[in-house]
């Protein structure tokens, strides 16, 4: 019998938990240094007890920034089998988290399976599930239908869900009076906002908010606060409803932490380069730390085919300035549903983003495997090359398509490599260019 029953509650009674130990050695901290962090929130280990394959993470600005990859079915994408291949294939090209955004047929047996099969943590958003698990339309559901899907979630072994509690009846007659460009662009806070409109009751994930905290106490799922309000344009960004919605959340952080509940905070959406830095401070000031989660931000709206590349620049900028986990995009955002080659793409390029983020802001042993890579690089080791590059497969194979005539340079500039031409120069050898 457990002593404690979340990884908070747990840090707050001094007790070092067996993930704890195993997040402090990931994060080449000790014991000692982290619990702190997770008692005080500003660090999570989504770990439900029941997800028993877990390989546990922390998520927390100060450790290494994480990265999510977002799957599951549609009624026009319905083969499972295919999904779980992508689940193995993300979580083996080092996504932390996966997020199960299943929105047709049974999706329970696919939950057991990523709970019972995959080590990474797992995330849903119930409400997506709540029409689909019911079969019955939005308005015909009640809030206890909402919460009982909740439930179900946390029985299944997920490690965090997204719940928009955050936005409230109030947030109606903003979004009328703001007149924003696209108005609400979360699925999940879509769903929530059409269902307020059609009941004329309030959010039951705001109303119910204590049910919910019982139920993730009970099972220690993560509540990672969803931002139904996140700017889908670079022109709502920064706005009224987006502030006001994180207003709410920062008090819902602290309603959960006092049952020790775990909470993340959702973020931007789109928005402009020089606006991020200042959104995750304010973020961090009115929700005291917690971390922040952000879905993208995307830096521009015009690049639709290359979306992994403009929410990178912006999620690189955002973890830099305190963002904790980010969210993947494909390059088939807002166009189609990911295959495996654009499930590929968005998570290289939220590793890149989240790597260089970790060297800006000093992540214990981030540094490390670039200056192996400048020694590898300088001697022409490419073996040792390919061991430090975030995606070898390519690298490997854009080489060998365009083999060099020596294997001291590469075909860019071939006897011209400056490399080459310093290191002979240094050894005092004689440097032949023609
Ligand atoms: S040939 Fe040019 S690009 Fe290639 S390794 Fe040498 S300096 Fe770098």
């Amino acid at each position: 019998m457990r002593e404690y029953a979340t990884q908070m509650e747990a840090a707050r009674k001094g007790i070092i938990t067996a993930e704890l130990k195993i997040v402090a050695k990931k994060e080449l901290m000790t014991a000692e240094e982290l619990m702190p962090l997770v008692a005080a929130g500003k660090v999570v280990i989504c770990a439900n007890k029941k997800h028993k394959c877990i390989d546990p993470q922390g998520v927390g600005s100060m450790l290494k920034t994480k990265i999510n990859v977002n799957l599951g079915v549609s009624r026009d994408c319905k083969d499972y089998d295919i999904e779980m291949k992508k689940v193995l294939e993300a979580v083996n090209m080092g996504a932390h988290a996966i997020m199960d955004l299943s929105s047709h047929g049974n999706t329970i047996p696919f939950r057991r399976e990523l709970t019972s099969k995959c080590p990474a943590m797992i995330g849903t958003v119930p409400v997506y599930d709540s029409v689909i698990h019911y079969q019955r339309e939005l308005n015909t559901l009640t809030a206890k239908d909402f919460i009982d899907v909740v439930r179900l979630h946390a029985e299944d072994g997920v490690d965090f869900v997204t719940l928009h509690c955050g936005i409230t009846r109030k947030t109606i007659e903003q979004i009328k009076t703001h007149k924003r460009k696209m108005n609400i662009v979360s699925r999940g806070g879509s769903l929530v906002f059409a269902w307020m409109s059609m009941t004329g009751e309030e959010n039951p994930f705001y109303e119910y908010y204590d049910e919910i905290l019982d139920i993730c106490r009970e099972y220690d799922v993560t509540i990672s606060l969803g931002d139904a309000c996140r700017p889908g344009c670079l022109a709502d960004a920064s706005d009224v409803c987006q502030i006001e919605e994180l207003v709410r959340l920062g008090e819902l952080t602290k309603r959960a932490w006092e049952k020790d509940v775990q909470v993340m905070v959702e973020g931007p959406g789109h928005m402009p380069i020089d606006q991020i830095a200042a959104n995750m401070k304010i973020q961090q000031t009115i929700c005291d730390g917690a971390p922040f989660y952000v879905l993208g931000p995307l830096v521009t709206d015009i690049a639709p085919g290359y979306d992994h590349i403009t929410s990178a620049i912006g999620g690189a900028i955002a973890a830099s300035a305190g963002a904790a986990f980010l969210c993947y995009v494909t390059p088939a955002e807002h166009l189609a549903l990911p295959n495996l080659e654009d499930v590929k793409q968005g998570i290289m390029a939220s590793k890149i983003a989240a790597h260089a983020a970790d060297i800006a802001k000093g992540v214990r042993g981030a540094r490390e495997i670039d200056d192996r890579m400048a020694e590898a690089r300088r001697v022409f080791d490419w073996e040792a090359q390919w061991e430090c590059a975030i995606d070898p497969e390519t690298a490997k194979k854009i080489r060998a398509d365009r083999k060099p005539g020596h294997e001291d340079s590469c075909s860019m500039c071939g006897k011209f490599c400056a490399i080459r031409s310093m290191n002979k120069a240094l050894a005092g050898e004689f440097i032949d260019i023609l």
